[in-house]
């Protein structure tokens, strides 16, 4: 079988370095030290480590016995909620802060738009002991007080971005900027499967742990590997975390799932796989939302986490190939499975991890009663229960 990706970073057609040429030098770098100090086995002892004692895994594979009875198979919940921080988004900073230490930068840039990334990030930066600047749009740093407060008691600075909207995509061009002119001290970590090569495919193997635990757990409890995986798609990375160390079990079924928003046929969704087309953003070929000038689409979901018009590359080739298969669920199909998660098992999902339950819940009649599913459950539900009561109206 073919690598996926090539040296060049390459997955079929998809992925690549479309940088500019200033950032040539830290991406070579960054890739050299990635396959030699990243792959070594001392690093991935001291990994190993960290993601033990520090993060908490492994994480449960957990038999979710009421959910399964109402969905008519069974279903296990891998639980990257439960890792330090509340998501698998810790499995990467602290793979990538360590290896920056490894390559003797003493600074650690990143953005962050509303995910768990910032808290991540900083978490692991003091834990490393190196200084940590999180890049935020303005708009976000007010949506999200206690986060930016966090991060400050990390020992990270927050800067906030006051050009553009204001957000996310405001806030990736700064830190950019930065590391344009800082590489040498400094590493930018990106916090999902997306970006110019090495990115994706270090992001990716970092995730990798959810999913070799997994196949561990699951032969442990039913002797046999599952008959499909459904994970959440953002930018990819608790999907391909979970998806890639079971690439070439063919009977192994993928499914991504994706924001709909308020509906794919609107333009308030966040679908970039069931509704974009090829392009470039952020330094790599994949599927995006855009326009027909090209020009990105503005996306929404109820989830801050996977409101993003880009999508990883791995999963542009798996689509195109047909490894997995790519739907979207809307807010309210959203909203309808928090709540059933939460009252069935006692387990408060992030929204972000409820539309890969919700696609269980409207498609119970595609599984059969010996089928075993195991979702990937990204993330904590606590940092999302004061937008849903907002949005249900319930005063507090
Ligand atoms: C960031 C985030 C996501 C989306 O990012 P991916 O790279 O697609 O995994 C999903 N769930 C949670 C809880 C997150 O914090």
């Amino acid at each position: 079988m073919k690598k996926i990706p090539d040296k060049n970073g390459r997955f079929g057609i998809y992925g690549g370095k479309f940088a500019p040429e200033t950032l040539m030098a830290p991406i070579e770098q960054l890739q050299n030290a990635y396959f030699t100090i990243g792959k070594s086995s001392e690093f991935k002892k001291e990994l190993n480590y960290y993601l033990k004692f520090y993060a908490g895994r492994p994480t449960p594979l957990y038999f979710a016995k009421d959910f399964s009875q109402y969905i008519g198979c069974h279903v296990y919940l891998k639980r990257e909620d439960l890792a330090f921080t509340g998501s698998h988004k810790i499995n990467n900073t602290l793979g990538q802060v360590l290896l920056a230490k490894k390559m003797g930068k003493t600074r650690i840039i990143a953005e962050k738009g509303a995910g768990e990334h910032g808290v991540a990030t900083a978490a692991a930066a003091a834990l490393f002991k190196l200084e940590c600047e999180i890049y935020m749009g303005e708009v976000d740093v007010q949506r999200q007080s206690l986060n930016v407060y966090r991060m400050k008691l990390l020992g990270a600075k927050v800067n906030c971005v006051k050009s553009g909207s204001k957000t996310l995509k405001d806030a990736i061009n700064e830190a950019l900027r930065d590391w344009i002119s800082s590489f040498k001290t400094t590493h930018y970590v990106i916090g999902s499967v997306v970006g110019f090569h090495p990115f994706p495919v270090m992001v990716r193997d970092f995730q990798s742990v959810i999913g070799r635990e997994t196949k561990k757990q699951i032969l442990k409890a039913e002797k046999r590997l599952p008959d499909y995986l459904v994970a959440c798609v953002g930018g990819g990375s608790n999907s391909l975390g979970l998806f890639h160390p079971f690439y070439n079990y063919k009977n192994v079924k993928f499914i991504g799932v994706e924001a709909a928003g308020k509906g794919l046929d609107t333009d308030y969704h966040s679908a970039t796989l069931c509704k974009g087309s090829p392009g470039i953003l952020h330094g790599s070929f994949s599927y995006i939302l855009q326009d027909n000038d090209g020009q990105i689409h503005p996306t929404h979901s109820i989830s801050a986490g996977l409101d993003y018009p880009g999508t990883g590359p791995e999963h542009s080739f798996y689509k195109d190939s047909g490894r997995a298969e790519y739907h979207a669920m809307t807010d309210q199909q959203v909203l309808n499975a928090f709540h059933l998660l939460s009252e069935l098992e006692g387990i408060i999902p992030a929204l972000e991890s409820a539309h890969a339950v919700s696609y269980l819940i409207e498609n119970k009649k595609r599984f059969n009663p010996d089928d075993i599913i195991v979702v990937c459950l990204s993330g904590r539900g606590d940092k999302d229960v004061g937008e849903v009561a907002r949005i249900e109206g319930v005063s507090l």
